[in-house]
């Protein structure tokens, strides 16, 4: 039995986090952890998955109404398993429910891997801690349900298997999730690529906006808190932004501003390079991520944080 069957088994009451806003392949491992202990052990364990508010899209996952946000749950845990997650902040609030559990471990792959926990699986080699975690689930109770929140997380955070960690490997695992039988075109339509009116209209404010930085090696665009204010929109409304800004021709780096407070701005971040490596830029700027796609913060409004980036993005490429 590997260490998290071991922890599972060992546990009565088992909470599941991920990192704040989360993303397709942390909703997905996080259900795929909860329907997996769900297909083992039925009700005899409590299983309490908790993640920050994310996109609606998400719902379409097989028990994703029993994902909370709930900061103020007075029940502890005698197991905290985490996902995606790079570092202990990247829990923001409900890092409280991982301090009170009694044990802990990490499913992860993000590189430089910080986080706390008692016993960490991170493989930074993996396209998603979806695919980490299909290797560490006991394939007796992988179930349709579980093969679709591993899918979704798969074919998130792979740019739908796109991206360059892509590999042979991948595509195996999503050749034996896809026998379960689901509609995998439907799924990626309603959470990946179908956008409401109002997120293409963001889109079209952000690529009126496009600039090309040093001498046309960076993309760069922004959308502000009046923006999505007056689109009603959130930052998991906007997460695509910067795949369209990547794909430009000529660029080696994208990036994408969106305002998270009064003169602050959270930077996303995306290499096509492998020369440069976009998460040891993000660490210098309060941030992290991978090699190819990571985020960080700039201060300022957006012109000075615009001509500040610019500097320091040409002088990182530079020392390349
Ligand atoms: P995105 O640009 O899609 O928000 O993030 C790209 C990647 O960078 C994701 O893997 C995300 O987890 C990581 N990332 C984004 N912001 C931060 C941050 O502030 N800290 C760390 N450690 N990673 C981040
Ligand atoms: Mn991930």
């Amino acid at each position: 039995m590997n260490l998290l069957n071991e922890k599972i088994e060992n546990a009565k009451s088992i909470c599941i986090l991920g990192h704040e806003r989360p993303d397709g392949d942390c909703i997905g491992s996080t259900l795929a952890i909860y329907n997996y202990i769900r297909n083992k052990y039925g009700d005899k364990k409590v299983v309490r998955p908790y993640l920050d508010y994310f996109s609606k899209n998400f719902l379409i996952l097989p028990n994703a109404d029993k994902i909370s946000n709930d900061l103020m749950c007075a029940d502890t845990y005698d197991l905290a398993i985490i996902v995606d997650s790079s570092s202990i902040d990247r829990l923001g609030d409900y890092k409280r429910y991982f301090d009170e559990a009694k044990d802990s471990i990490l499913i992860d792959h993000h590189e430089n891997n910080t986080f706390p926990s008692k016993v960490s699986i991170v493989f930074p080699e993996s396209i998603a801690t979806a695919q980490v975690l299909y290797d560490f689930l006991d394939k007796d109770y992988i179930d349709k349900n579980v093969a679709i929140c591993l899918y979704v997380g798969i074919a998130t955070d792979s740019g739908v298997f796109r991206y360059k960690a892509t590999n042979s490997k991948t595509l195996k695992i999503v050749a034996n999730l896809i026998d379960f039988g689901f509609n995998f075109t439907d799924i990626l339509d309603k959470i990946v690529f179908d956008n409401t009116v109002n997120q293409r209209k963001a889109q079209g404010i952000a690529f009126d906006r496009l600039e090309l930085l040093y001498k046309g090696n960076v993309s760069f665009s922004y959308l502000n808190e009046n923006d999505l204010n007056s689109l009603n929109l959130e930052k998991k409304d906007i997460d695509n932004v910067i795949v369209y800004l990547r794909e430009i021709e000529n660029i080696k780096v994208a990036a994408f501003a969106y305002q998270v407070g009064n003169n602050i701005f959270k930077l996303s971040l995306r290499s096509k390079s492998d020369a440069i490596n976009v998460a040891d830029f993000a660490n210098k700027h309060e941030g992290g991520g991978h090699k190819l796609a990571a985020g960080c913060i700039y201060y300022g409004d957006i012109q000075t944080i615009k001509k500040n980036f610019e500097k320091d993005i040409k002088e990182f490429i530079e020392a390349k």
